[in-house]
């Protein structure tokens, strides 16, 4: 027996584990809790509509009359995948039910959709972004290159003159809150078809774009369904983090070696995974519905009002910051050359106020 040599390339420990762990021993000295503005957490229960939906999924779950299994398809519950292609519709987009695969969550589908593709091909990760991508693709073998964000190109790396074969893009983006217009989204397919390689975006906090320049979907960019695989998420959307639902979107245009994508997709998942729960599914169908969007709405607002009020007090105190806009997150620059490690601790121990280390 050998293990698995690429989990010694992950670092010691995980990002927001190591958060969390100085988050914990924070509270064990002091008896007021600190302020959360770390991990993409939601801190709004979930709307009613979802509430009743699942009280009534378990319902059925406890009744012979009404029980359900397993799944009856690899790609979710049909009621589901009916609200989601008609959101789809909303956008003007045309995305199939047997196109859309619901799953546990973004995160896993991230890593995951990796296995889609050898082990011999190199990835492009935007740096900094959220590191799930970094980890899956390290676990994976791959060799991993990195578009650098930063001030000089608004923290929205454009393509680069380099070969890569996987192209992760999040947007808007976690931890900058940098989003992509359309006219950006267009140059990273075109880039993506000329290269013959496969977009992962990543579109887990769509819900706080707004204006026609930012599209909610990648395909809403001509040419996308031909390139980029597309991964949402109901955690930022609806209060999901504990609950777990998602979905990823393979299209049936992406066919790379002859090979759709989307068949092979229905195959691996037929392989490794039987099924969101039943009851997130259908909690996740009823946020989706009319009078669950009207109840999410405000919702939006709320964390839109709390980055309006960081942005502000960052502004009182000379902080220069970015983000905050079209979602949740802002980038702030540390004071004083300080790192942001330095500068993490400073502002947990001296303000009771956990972010999130970065460069
Ligand atoms: N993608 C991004 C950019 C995130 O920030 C997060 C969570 O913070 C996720 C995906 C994970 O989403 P989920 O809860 O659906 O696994």
């Amino acid at each position: 027996m050998r293990l698995n040599e690429n989990l010694f390339r992950l670092k010691e420990e995980y990002l927001f584990s190591r958060v969390a762990r100085r988050t914990k021993e924070y509270e064990s000295r002091h008896k007021t809790p600190p302020v959360r503005l770390s991990i993409g957490d939601v801190t709004l229960p979930i709307v009613p509509a979802a509430v009743s939906a699942m009280r009534r999924a378990v319902e059925e779950l406890g009744h012979i009359e009404t029980f359900h299994g397993y799944g009856a398809s690899v790609h979710g519950e049909k009621e589901l995948l009916s609200a989601i292609s008609q959101r789809y519709s909303e956008w003007g987009v045309e995305v199939g039910e047997d196109e859309i695969f619901v799953s546990d969550g973004a995160k896993s589908d991230l890593g995951n959709l990796s296995e889609l593709f050898s082990g011999q091909n190199r990835v492009l990760i935007p740096d900094p972004v959220y590191p799930a991508y970094l980890d899956a693709n390290l676990l994976a073998g791959r060799e991993i290159l990195f578009s650098r964000a930063g001030e000089e190109n608004g923290f929205l790396p454009m393509p680069e003159e380099v070969r890569a074969d996987i192209l992760y893009l999040c947007s808007p983006n976690n931890p900058t809150g940098a989003a992509y217009t359309r006219e950006q989204l267009k140059v990273w397919v075109d880039y993506a078809k000329k290269q013959n390689a496969v977009i992962l975006f990543d579109a887990a906090y769509e819900c706080f774009l707004s204006g026609e320049n930012f599209p909610h979907t990648i395909y809403a960019v001509e040419g996308a369904k031909e390139c980029a695989i597309e991964i949402c998420s109901f955690s930022k959307m609806a209060g999901f983090t504990g609950v777990r639902c998602g979905y990823s979107v393979v299209p049936r245009a992406l066919v790379r070696e002859n090979r759709s994508l989307r068949r092979l997709w229905e195959r691996r998942q037929a392989a490794k995974f039987n099924g969101a729960s039943y009851i997130s599914q259908m909690g996740a169908a009823a946020v989706l519905s009319k009078e669950g969007q009207r109840q999410l709405a405000s919702r939006i607002g709320y964390y839109r009002n709390n980055a309006k009020i960081i942005a502000e007090c960052l502004s009182s105190v000379g902080l220069w910051y970015t983000g905050g806009a079209q979602s949740p997150y802002l980038w702030v620059k540390c004071p004083d050359n300080t790192s942001s490690e330095a500068f993490f601790e400073e502002l947990l121990e001296g303000a009771g106020v956990v972010g999130t280390p970065g460069s």
